[in-house]
């Protein structure tokens, strides 16, 4: 078995990694850490749990430690672009735990908080920015961030990025770089988009991968339960009357669906709290923190709000609604079976699910166990009880009920290949930012399309206004 200390590693960071309690590597540390010793630029496949953060951050800190020189003012030696704010912090503090004996400064920059601190410590240079596109994209625009002395740049969960429209932003921030310096690329799935941008950004990568292509963690249980779609409610009420589903995150498509759920589940007896976009980054810390320490036995959650999130030993999955992209299915289910645990995920699916079942099932070439719980009458009394407990609302599809949460695949592909399209989605934070950068000649609102007048302006970083600093948007 590979040891940390047959890696390469020098003696600051694996004093570190003995005092994190890491024995050994993980599959893709062993594989990545010596290509990235090296210099050379990675394709990493591999979805969060499998230990990639360590895989790209202990070699790029020894790299660092080994050239030692001071950061450029207002810019960074390593750059990692992290899709959301949860990662991003994740992905730093890793970065601050392997560094401790090493004097290397790492800070994070993501949508949602104050500039001026932000601004403070980019001034002096920071020897590893993690940072979201679209707030790194307003600090270039006003000068606080000056990324061409990059000399490592990673993108990571680079599908994820593509999901939420980041595509456009990330190909701006990169043509700012130096061509000289090392790439690192992690993504869970390669879409074919990803792969288009990966074969643009690397230069003769290597590549890992610990799990092939949109293949479903296999130690994982996983059932499907065909259920009308208005007594999901009372099956989830079912499930958590069995005490082993201790630590279980719901996914639900929708952050209206999230309160939702979790609201009838409270009402049921049954501790729980929803994270989304649309809750404050306190109130999303302090539900995420109760969930951690077992103080509640259901986390409620959009695909956006859980995804990078690190916490250990859930117990199941349930994913009370199908996602609309199998690749979503995959990183839900793979919140479960961490660090080499087993699993269980259940899927609803209702009858208008159908088609999203199959999608799945024909993306991880497998064909999941199901069950019909359709037609059972102690579920129809159930319902109505439910009914009772927490009104059911109009049955709305969800994909309809927030566009959001569903930017149709053409004006997704649109928007990431030419920065163009109009309306609401998921997009919207990427658009703000290619709304806020620079040379917006060419990516500009076209005849025809709904954009707003001056979009193309860049109107300088938010102000603190009051709701600005209480919402937090994934996609900042
Ligand atoms: P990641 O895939 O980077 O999100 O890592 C998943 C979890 O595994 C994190 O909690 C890490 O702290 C932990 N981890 C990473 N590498 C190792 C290792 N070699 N041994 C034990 N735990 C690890």
């Amino acid at each position: 078995m590979t040891q940390f200390s047959d890696l390469g590693l020098a003696k600051p960071l694996l004093k570190a990694l003995a005092e994190k309690g890491y024995k050994e590597p993980t599959p893709i540390q062993a594989q990545a850490i010596p290509v990235v010793l090296q210099g050379k630029d990675l394709l990493g496949i591999a979805q969060t749990g499998t230990g990639k953060t360590a895989a790209f951050a202990l070699p790029i800190l020894q790299r660092l430690a080994e050239d030692r020189k001071p950061a450029p003012r207002r810019g960074c030696r390593c750059l990692v672009l992290s899709p959301t704010r949860e990662l991003a912090t994740q992905i730093a503090e890793n970065f601050k735990a392997y560094a401790v004996h090493m004097g290397l400064s790492v800070h994070t920059i993501y949508g949602g908080v104050k500039y001026g601190p932000q601004m403070k410590a980019l001034a002096g240079g920071i020897d590893v920015l993690v940072a979201t596109p679209g707030r790194l994209m307003d600090h270039m625009a006003e000068k606080s961030a000056i990324v061409s002395g990059t000399e490592i740049f990673v993108l990571d969960e680079a599908d994820q990025m593509l999901d939420l429209g980041f595509v456009v932003p990330i190909r701006k921030i990169a043509a700012q770089l130096t061509k000289n310096r090392q790439n690192l690329f992690f993504s869970a799935t390669m879409p074919s988009e990803i792969g288009k941008l990966a074969g643009e950004l690397l230069n003769n990568p290597v590549q890992v991968s610990v799990a092939p292509q949109a293949t479903t963690v296999e130690r994982i249980d996983q059932r499907v339960l065909f259920i009308e779609a208005q007594r999901k409610r009372p099956l989830l009420a079912e499930l958590f009357a069995d005490t082993s589903f201790s630590r279980t995150i719901v996914f639900t498509r929708t952050k209206r669906g999230a309160d939702r759920v979790a609201k009838y589940l409270n009402a049921a007896g049954i501790e729980a709290a929803s994270i989304h976009g649309d809750k404050t980054q306190g109130q999303r810390e302090r539900a995420l923190a109760a969930f951690k320490a077992g103080e509640m036995r259901a986390l409620v959650a959009t695909d956006i709000a859980a995804r990078g999130i690190d916490v250990n030993d859930v117990s199941h999955v349930i994913n009370y609604e199908l996602p609309n992209v199998p690749e979503a299915y995959v990183h839900r289910i793979g919140r479960t079976a961490r660090k080499g645990k087993d699993g269980i995920a259940i899927s609803f699916c209702a009858d208008d699910e159908r088609n999203l079942l199959k999608d799945i099932q024909k993306a991880t070439r497998q064909t999941i166990p199901s069950f019909d719980r359709r037609n059972d009458k102690q579920l129809a009394a159930a319902a109505a009880v439910a009914d009772k407990l927490v009104p059911a609302e109009k049955y709305v599809d969800p994909r309809k009920a927030d566009p959001r949460n569903n930017v149709p695949s053409e004006l997704r592909r649109k928007r990431n290949r030419n920065g163009g399209g109009g309306g609401g989605g998921r997009a919207e934070g990427a658009q703000k930012a290619q709304g806020r950068g620079p040379g917006q000649g060419k990516a500009g609102a076209k005849p025809g399309q709904k954009a707003g007048p001056g979009q193309n302006e860049f109107r300088g970083p938010k102000r603190q206004s009051a709701t600005a600093e209480k919402r937090w948007s994934p996609i900042d």
